[in-house]
């Protein structure tokens, strides 16, 4: 982008400050050097803008170093009264023109992005007084005659329209999640009731959400109160049917703005005088609070903030956004770009909708998939299911599980029996995948015998990579038959893919396997055809992560260079994403072939970093990156290259991926697809000739592809799907990796990141 060298930007995070601010920041800053454009951090929000002089800082390559995995927003945010008062825009324009910079990337919640917009309407204007006043040249005015705007949301309630995530709210979940998941523990362990306060305004999304991943026995949202006028009686008729069949503890997830159907806000203090008065039961009460904001962001946040960041100064240097106000977001993986103003209003309108008490407006402009979990939800919460109506057809549908070990799996078994059962089936659970169901390790399943599976890592029902062959289908049959199962859900990864193909293959030769199979993808390796994502990447994601942030931690004692390896199989997603997640400058995936020259730069580039002052290399390698050039082949290469400059260290992470307890995503996505799964069961044993499928997340949306498409699907040698969707993602992690183009040795040796004034 040769025209790029003009141009400057600023970047600026104002509002509430969210974790994964700082990667997008990171992002920005280094996309606007690649580009060859200027880039400057406005430190303090709109307050900085505002005030100028050493807030406003000019940034180079190391200025964001080392800020990836920090919580908050190192250039500091805030709100500003000046700012909403023309005197304080004009001072601010003044401030941005003096310094050329007349694009702008804000991070923030609506009320910084409304304030952008009004900001860029005025320029003109303002610029034409400032010149009047002489504070300006008329070159100035007549260089910079257009402000442009392009917004990321920064906020943890997930509350804006044009994005499905904001920045900080996968975070905010994980915050939630382990906090519910700890008091759950001390709360099972004396018979307690807990009442849980999450953050959300005007927008039930962390508290619903918090509660289908974990379990909680009832929720209230500002979006839909509950449909009765004597809701308290409705709540505790249902945590006491919970006790009564045992349940240990109660947690009900209350939204900060929760309110009752005719807008009469429900505290958490309210419903803890409610349980207390009616079930007589002991009641405590937990305002997770700012909690919720803090700590280091999550995978998702960083990879997310990084890919919008990336993606904003790419709108920002293009025409498009000159002509208006741009909100960059995400579609489940893609980047989506919409007129900013129209998704403010639209998020604005929710909050009046609601505030208007109308409620059935709110819910359906959150969307399908809020309505839908909202649902599952209630279902989910149940203490016992509904009875099956008198003239269904009750279907017996078996679980099973085939494949490596994927957090989540126990998620989707409990919410599969759970929805199944109280759609009047009869739900079966076979142990030890195939080899089990060939053997004829069948139980039925009740409401309780899944109770707290939705936070346990593992597979209850035991899972294995043994895929049938020969005259493992006649025992297969005969089981089927047996046990008269009508449906069949396996939840695992490639083997698990492929013993389901295997079966389905066969329907010429045994007429029992003519039912519903289908197929939920639960691979941490994320290598499943059908599917953008599978259950269990997440959580290994989240362990890299945190691990990678520690190994790192432990150099800073000497120069070092690590080389990180993850699992993956052959394929590079762990790795690829945790490079982005982590910062690392190097990521070697099975997609791509490596040669001696290749490793030879790295040395080179090595080298040549640390001899600049450099203190850490990170590398991060997929365990079949290379069959020659394993890891004992390159610790040993860059430690002799690297002299005396640095040392070499190796950490191969190995099983570690595999385990812990599911992060609220995995968790999620388990719930959402397990329930599809039994729709599509259900939906397709009524049919004379039902079909097998697999369910995967495509675009955000849930979408269902024929096993039989799967051979034309995946790359069967490399067990990986043809089309990989985030090897489009190779170039931002190597441009986060290298200093750009403006950048100088001078600049790549600059020790750290800019102060904040
Ligand atoms: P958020 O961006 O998280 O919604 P706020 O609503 O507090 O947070 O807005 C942050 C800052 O954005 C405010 O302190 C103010 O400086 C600026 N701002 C918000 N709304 C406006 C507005 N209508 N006009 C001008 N500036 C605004």
């Amino acid at each position: 982008m040769s025209d790029s060298k003009s141009k400057c930007l600023g970047v600026l995070t104002s509002g509430g400050d969210a974790p994964g601010m700082n990667a997008a920041v990171r992002a920005v800053v280094r996309t606007a050097l690649e580009c060859g454009a200027q880039v400057y951090a406005i430190y303090e929000g709109y307050q900085g803008m505002v005030a100028g002089g050493e807030y406003i800082a000019k940034m180079n390559w190391d200025s964001v170093g080392g800020i990836l995995q920090q919580g908050g927003t190192s250039i500091g945010s805030a709100r500003c009264a000046e700012f909403r008062k023309r005197e304080g825009r004009q001072k601010a324009a003044r401030n941005l023109v003096s310094r050329g910079i007349d694009r702008l990337v804000i991070i923030g919640g609506d009320g910084s992005l409304t304030g952008a917009n009004i900001f860029r309407q005025e320029w003109p204007e303002l610029l034409a007084e400032l010149a009047e006043a002489g504070e300006i040249t008329q070159e100035e005015v007549d260089a910079h005659p257009q402000l442009a705007i392009v917004g990321l949301v920064g906020s943890i309630d997930n509350d804006m329209f044009g994005t499905d995530m904001t920045i900080g709210a996968d975070t905010a979940l994980h915050r939630i999640t382990e906090a519910v998941d700890a008091i759950s523990t001390t709360a099972a362990s004396h018979h307690r009731t807990f009442v849980i306060e999450v953050m959300g305004r005007h927008c039930g999304y962390l508290a619903l959400m918090s509660g289908l991943a974990t379990g909680a026995n009832w929720v209230l949202i500002p979006e839909n109160p509950p449909n009765v006028d004597n809701w308290e009686e409705l709540m505790c008729q249902r945590l006491k049917a919970g006790r009564d069949i045992g349940r240990r503890h109660s947690t009900v997830i209350v939204a900060e703005g929760a309110q009752d159907r005719f807008g009469n806000p429900i505290t958490s203090s309210y419903v803890k005088q409610v349980l207390e008065e009616r079930l007589g039961v002991d009641v405590r009460i937990t305002i997770l609070g700012h909690v919720q904001r803090g700590g280091s962001p999550s995978a998702f946040d960083r990879y997310m903030s990084t890919v919008l960041g990336h993606a904003a100064v790419e709108e920002l240097l293009s025409a498009a956004a000159v002509k208006e106000p741009l909100l960059v977001g995400i579609r489940q993986h893609d980047v989506i770009s919409s007129p900013l103003m129209d998704s403010v209003k639209e998020t604005q309108q929710v909050a009046k909708v609601i505030a208007d008490q109308d409620y059935e407006t709110a819910m359906a402009m959150r969307g399908g998939s809020f309505s839908d979990s909202f649902r599952t939800l209630r279902t989910l919460l149940r203490a016992q299911p509904h009875a099956p109506s008198p003239d269904q057809r009750q279907l017996r549908l078996a679980v099973l599980h085939c494949g490596g070990p994927a957090p989540g799996m126990n998620t989707a078994v409990r919410a599969a029996v759970r929805l199944g059962l109280d759609k009047g089936h009869t739900m079966l659970a076979v142990r030890n995948g195939f080899v089990g169901l060939a053997d004829g390790d069948v139980d039925e399943m009740d409401w309780m015998s899944v109770s707290g599976w939705v936070s346990r890592g593992g597979a209850e029902l035991g899972t294995n990579r043994s895929i049938p062959m020969l005259k493992d289908f006649y025992a297969i049959a005969r089981q089927i038959e047996k046990h008269s199962i009508d449906g069949l859900l396996m939840i695992g990864g490639w083997d698990g893919y492929q013993a389901a193909y295997e079966v389905f293959r066969r329907r010429d030769r045994f007429p029992t396997f003519d039912i519903p199979i289908v197929c939920l993808p639960a691979s941490i390796d994320n290598n499943l055809p059908g599917s953008q994502l599978s259950i269990g990447a997440d959580t290994a994601l989240n362990c890299i992560i945190s691990a990678v942030d520690k190994i790192k931690q432990s150099a800073v004692a000497s120069r070092r260079c690590f080389v990180v390896q993850v699992m993956g199989g052959d394929c590079g997603y762990l790795a690829l994403i945790a490079g982005l997640g982590t910062g690392a400058e190097r990521v070697y995936l099975p997609e791509e072939s490596l040669s001696l020259l290749d490793l030879q730069t790295d040395v080179d580039q090595l080298v040549e970093g640390f001899q600049l002052g450099k203190r850490l290399g990170l590398m991060i390698r997929n365990e079949h990156a290379d069959p020659l050039y394993t890891v004992d082949f390159m610790c040993p290469l860059f430690e002799k290259e690297g002299g005396d400059l640095f040392d070499v260290r190796q950490a191969i992470l190995g099983h570690m991926q595999q385990g812990g307890d599911p992060s609220p995503f995995d968790r999620i996505q388990a719930t959402r697809l397990a329930a599809n799964c039994i729709d599509f069961l259900i939906a397709q044993a009524a049919r004379p000739s039902p079909t097998a499928a697999a369910i995967g997340l495509h675009g955000g949306k849930i979408q269902f592809t024929g096993l039989e498409d799967l051979p034309r699907l995946s790359d069967k040698e490399f067990r990986r799907p043809k089309d990989q969707w985030w090897l489009g993602l190779r170039h931002i992690a190597r441009i986060m990796a290298q200093p750009g183009p403006s950048s100088t040795a001078l600049d790549a040796a600059a020790p750290c990141e800019t102060e904040i004034p």
